[in-house]
């Protein structure tokens, strides 16, 4: 599964809608202090699901949403979609029939977070678990904070074990067996 293309709207300084395409190989989004480059890599750990305010930066999930400034008006919704080319056909069952998957998530205020798969209404779960299971994810290591190297090298055997599964591929396995537990 390869990412190709990350649309925002609304979602922290993104006000206006924002189509940055992924090709393959090495993307660079270089820019200013503030100019929303961490936002980005926000936006993508969103819409596979993240639901800690705390990963965005923020007090509360509503946070995500363009807060206004001297000359916008503050927005009363935000919405980012996630293009993801399967012609390898690596996605599990039930999302497998597409070579394009489209993931969209939007929160309203209070209203909460929906997510839409393919323009079908799908759980929040079901998207955490379309990528777990692609090795990638919201809570993925290969998803870098600003900082977060630091920590890593202070890491408990926990956390540093966490990014050895992650290389070796069995993440997914975790989650789908916390699933099987719950059914
Ligand atoms: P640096 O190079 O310092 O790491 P950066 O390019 O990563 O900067 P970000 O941290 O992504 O920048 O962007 C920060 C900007 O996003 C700030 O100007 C902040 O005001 C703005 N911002 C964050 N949340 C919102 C929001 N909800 N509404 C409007 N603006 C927001
Ligand atoms: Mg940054």
């Amino acid at each position: 599964m390869q990412f190709t293309r990350l649309r925002l709207n609304g979602f922290k300084s993104f006000v206006d809608p924002t189509d940055l395409v992924i090709a393959r190989g090495l993307t660079g989004v270089v820019g200013p202090n503030g100019c929303g480059k961490s936002n980005l890599l926000e936006a993508l750990r969103w819409v596979m699901g993240e639901n800690r305010p705390t990963a965005m930066r923020g007090a509360g999930m509503e946070d995500v949403i363009f807060a206004g400034a001297a000359t916008r008006p503050a927005r009363n919704y935000a919405e980012v979609s996630l293009s993801v080319d399967n012609t390898d056909r690596l996605a599990p069952a039930g999302f497998n029939d597409t070579d394009m998957i489209e993931v969209v998530r939007r929160i309203t205020r209070d209203a909460g977070s929906a997510y839409k798969c393919n323009t079908r209404d799908v759980r929040a779960r079901d998207v955490q678990m379309l990528f777990a299971d692609a090795s990638t994810g919201s809570h993925s290591p290969a998803l870098v904070r600003q900082g977060q190297i630091s920590e890593l090298i202070n890491a408990k055997p926990k956390s540093r074990r966490r990014v050895l599964e992650e290389a070796a591929g069995i993440s997914g396995l975790y989650q789908r067996r916390h699933e099987a537990e719950l059914k």
